[in-house]
């Protein structure tokens, strides 16, 4: 069969990228190994985890908050049959509506693991083992990742496991070590913990959350802590394996860690083995990434690479910006996407929010810039909904007072810096953030606040 456009994945980057190229004209094909479109994102990983976040939150709200506004909800206890199920069925509606969308745009469906078979070539093998050849002029790559397991650590699927293990428990485990305090762990041992596990997160690091502004997560450990995570820095894991029915994890210079789950979330690596690059001349990098140019392109003719197979942020929303970009290069030979504006969020509680540079970087870089920090204690709404640890910080140039970064660890991080990504889109000032009207009493408020604070005018602190 011959298309015009075909990609193989079917993750955000992957069926994003197909739905514009069909709204642009272009018949599209999608090569999907797994039963289900939607990828790493909707299968295993930001959905499923915000499911399990979203249940373990109302568990600990109705346990430790609910009482300060007066709500009586007497014993509280939970069914984590019922909490999986929901899960499951988040995931399951909306993988059926990638479903729907492929179908509305015309998108055919091919299903099995595909690879590259020289130019304009993509064999499909399906899971019985029949291949059959797809064509077309143009291939996206949009393969996604996979969990990096450190050496040592011995994935056995079942007590020992990465986040698709631990997005799937079938019972609270008593004490699960987390190998790794980035955004996975973080996220997923924030869940068993709130669920009762005793959970312990070993760091290499001498902070968590790398690549975050280092102040805000520094705010966030004591937080952390103080909710039960048991955050040990400086630990450098030798092993880790089950024994029994159980799990011992040794970390240099400490006595071994017996426990009953491990979680190895220590990061992500393009999933680039068996794809055939080699039939096309395309090499990766170190890290195993497809290099591409501005627009995409790979080193063979006509194939192009998105989302976590190529250098960048590895992210649901980045993989998307990509595939859309990618495809509006394909037709109109422009396409743009500004990496330094991509937001990161982690789904803990308090969540935390980034987009732009962080102070560090602007030290790094020599820059002159002002900085303006808001608590989220002095937010009249902040206060309504009992939920002030935290605060916004926000970074501008000194000269120009354009907004460089701004970086939030407080309730609805997530949501909020969406406005504060579109005004660093729009090349924003702090003034201009600062003499927006905002209304109260929202958290929005403290973002103004904080934009306020660059120039010392903050009203309510
Ligand atoms: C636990 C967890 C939580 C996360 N939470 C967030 C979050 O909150 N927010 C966020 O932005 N990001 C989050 N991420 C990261 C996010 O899932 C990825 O950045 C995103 O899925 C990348 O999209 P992609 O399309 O590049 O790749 P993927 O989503 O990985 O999709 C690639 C697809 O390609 C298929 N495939 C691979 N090889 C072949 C082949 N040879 N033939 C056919 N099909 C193939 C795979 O089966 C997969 O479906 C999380 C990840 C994890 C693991």
């Amino acid at each position: 069969m011959a298309h015009d456009l075909v990609v193989i994945g079917g993750g955000p980057g992957g069926y994003v990228a197909a739905i514009r190229a069909a709204q642009l004209g272009m018949n599209v094909g999608i090569v999907e190994k797994e039963a289900r479109l939607g990828g790493t994102c909707l299968r295993v990983g930001c959905i499923p985890s915000k499911a399990l976040l979203e249940s373990s939150h109302k568990l600990e709200m109705a346990r430790h908050d609910l009482g300060r506004h007066g709500v009586r909800v007497g014993d509280v206890s939970f069914d984590l049959a019922t909490m999986m199920r929901r899960k499951d069925d988040v995931v399951a509606t909306l993988t059926r509506g990638i479903d729907a969308l492929m179908a509305k745009n015309g998108i055919t469906r091919h299903a099995g693991a595909g690879r590259l078979a020289g130019a304009g070539r993509v064999e499909v093998t399906a899971s019985d083992g029949r291949s059959t050849v797809v064509e077309s002029p143009r291939i996206i790559l949009a393969v996604g990742s996979r969990s990096v397991v450190l050496p040592g650590v011995d994935v056995d699927g079942h007590f020992v496991g990465t986040s698709t293990e631990a997005l799937s428990f079938d019972a609270v485990p008593g004490h699960l070590v987390v190998i790794g305090g980035g955004y996975i762990g973080l996220e997923l041992g924030s869940v068993w913990r709130r669920l009762g596990a005793k959970v312990t997160v070993l760091e290499y690091a001498d902070r968590i959350l790398a690549g975050l502004d280092g102040e805000i997560a520094a705010e966030a450990l004591p937080l952390f802590r103080k909710q039960g995570l048991d955050i040990r820095l400086g630990a450098k894991v030798k092993s880790a394996r089950a024994v029994g029915t159980r799990c011992v994890v040794e970390c240099e210079g400490q006595e071994p860690i017996e426990c009953d789950r491990v979680l190895a979330a220590t990061g992500r690596r393009p999933a680039t083995e068996d794809l055939g690059l080699d039939s096309v001349g395309i090499e990766v990098d170190r890290r195993g990434c497809i290099p591409v140019d501005g627009r995409f392109r790979t080193s063979a003719a006509g194939v192009f690479a998105i989302g976590d197979c190529i250098p960048g942020p590895m992210l649901a929303h980045k993989a998307e910006e990509d595939g859309v970009a990618c495809v509006e290069a394909m037709h109109s030979g422009w396409a743009h996407v500004d990496y330094d504006l991509v937001p990161a969020v982690v789904f803990t509680h308090p969540e935390i929010a980034a987009v732009g540079k962080t102070e560090e970087q602007l030290v790094a870089a020599g820059a002159a810039f002002k900085k303006g920090v808001f608590p989220f204690r002095a937010n009249g709404r902040a206060r309504t909904i009992n939920d002030t640890a935290g605060k916004v910080k926000v970074l501008a140039d000194a000269a120009t007072d354009r907004v460089l970064g701004v970086h939030i660890i407080g309730p609805s991080a997530g949501d909020l810096i969406g406005e504060a990504a579109a005004a660093m889109n729009f090349g924003a000032t702090a003034e201009d953030i600062a003499r927006v009207c905002h209304a109260h009493p929202t958290l929005p408020e403290a973002l103004k606040e904080a934009a306020l604070a660059v120039h010392g005018q903050a009203i309510h602190a």
